[in-house]
């Protein structure tokens, strides 16, 4: 199962002719400060325990944007982002036996592992140790091969492409089933904003009755609070936009300004669990301290060196600061079963794939409340 963009000569290891490849098209990045453009390019078709479906909806994450800029130095280009994604399945291979043709599927954002190392046969396909970690559903594997021990490369592949496409192939393994309850765009952002969110507070066991604080109101923040709210706990919001109080109003969510002083004071060593989105580098010394002792902060959407972290808070009431990466593949099926049986699910803004520059420009000056899903139909 590879990728090639059409008129590259042949990878030399075995793959079919171009005649039984199939044909695809996307939007790409072909350098790091390109626009994402019309890209045509060849999948190879779905093997025995493979899939193939037509795209219907993809969700965009700010992953996406740090990928396609080459912001964490590791993107192959070119760059095809999409890792929320929903489709109907219009191929399966021979030995397929949860899915069928005509299936509502999803794929988030792994779609291979190891599946022989100690994370992987517990089910934490994400925390995979493989000498390549997993597959990325797009820019190839999370370890290339350039800097996997012995210069390993499992997969057979050094780049992926990922759900701005028509189509996709998929491991059977890694599909997910979308609810019959929740509507397929909405569905999408659940995929990687969902379970990365969900998985933790999940993973540090918040019930009812527990006060939680979400740090971050966009598209994993705004999800978090729903997801938190409906196992029950107390949810508090924080933010440093102030319009994003009304948000938080919206969500009927109490929210605190992080730089309103008055406001944080009483919230001190009150905090069961905090759960940080905040896409990048920032301070999460001021949220240690509203942390009750042996209590939890972990940190999900900042994926980069923090600023440095007051360790005389952490010590003096046993505290933990953790991270959490996405989650695994029952993690994913389970969050996308609990918003359907809450009725809950991310806000999302449809959008056509032609504004999908646009819409990077929006979300990254932090004006976007809401999750932007493309309709692929638009692809044309
Ligand atoms: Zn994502
Ligand atoms: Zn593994």
């Amino acid at each position: 199962m590879t990728e090639r963009a059409l008129a590259s000569a042949p990878e030399p290891h075995s793959q079919p002719d171009d005649s039984a490849m199939l044909k695809a098209v996307g939007y790409a990045a072909t350098h790091s400060f390109s626009k994402l453009k019309r890209f045509e390019f060849l999948r190879a078709p779905a093997q025995a325990n493979e899939v193939e479906l037509e795209v219907l909806f993809c969700g965009v994450c700010h992953s996406d944007i740090h990928q396609v800029k080459n912001e964490w130095s590791n993107t192959v280009y070119p760059c095809l982002p999409g890792h929320e994604i929903v489709g109907r399945i219009t191929r399966t291979g021979a030995s397929v036996t949860r899915h069928r043709v005509g299936d509502l599927v999803g794929v988030g954002c792994m779609i291979d592992s190891c599946g022989s190392c100690a994370p992987c046969r517990s089910g934490d396909q994400n925390y995979c140790e493989g000498p390549n970690s997993w597959l990325a559903t797009y820019n190839g594997p999370m370890v290339p091969a350039a800097k996997a021990p012995g210069k390993a490369n499992t997969y057979g592949r050094d780049n992926t492409f990922g759900g701005y496409s028509n189509n996709l192939v998929v491991k059977e393994d890694f599909l997910l089933k979308i609810p019959s309850g929740i509507p397929a765009a909405v569905a999408a952002p659940i995929l990687c904003a969902g379970v990365t969110t969900y998985s933790p507070l999940k993973h540090w066991g918040v019930t009812a009755g527990m006060k939680v604080g979400i740090v971050g109101l966009g598209g994993l923040g705004h999800l978090a609070c729903k997801l938190a709210q409906a196992m029950g706990a107390q949810v508090t919001a924080f933010t440093r936009t102030p319009d994003k109080l009304d948000d938080a109003g919206r969500l009927g969510i109490a929210a605190v300004l992080e730089t309103d002083r008055q406001a944080m004071e009483p919230l001190k060593s009150s905090f069961d669990f905090i759960l940080s989105t905040v896409p990048e580098k920032h301070d999460i010394n001021p949220y240690i301290e509203l942390l009750k002792r042996d209590c939890t902060l972990c940190i999900v959407g900042a994926l980069e060196p923090m600023e440095p972290v007051n360790n005389a808070q952490v010590a003096f009431h046993r505290k933990q600061v953790a991270g959490s990466l996405i989650g695994n593949l029952a993690d994913t099926q389970e969050v996308l079963d609990f918003c359907a049986r809450h009725g809950i699910g991310p806000d999302i803004e449809v959008i056509g794939i032609d504004d999908i520059n646009d819409a990077y420009d929006r979300i990254e000056k932090g004006e976007v409340r809401f999750r932007y899903v493309i309709d692929m139909a638009t692809l044309g």
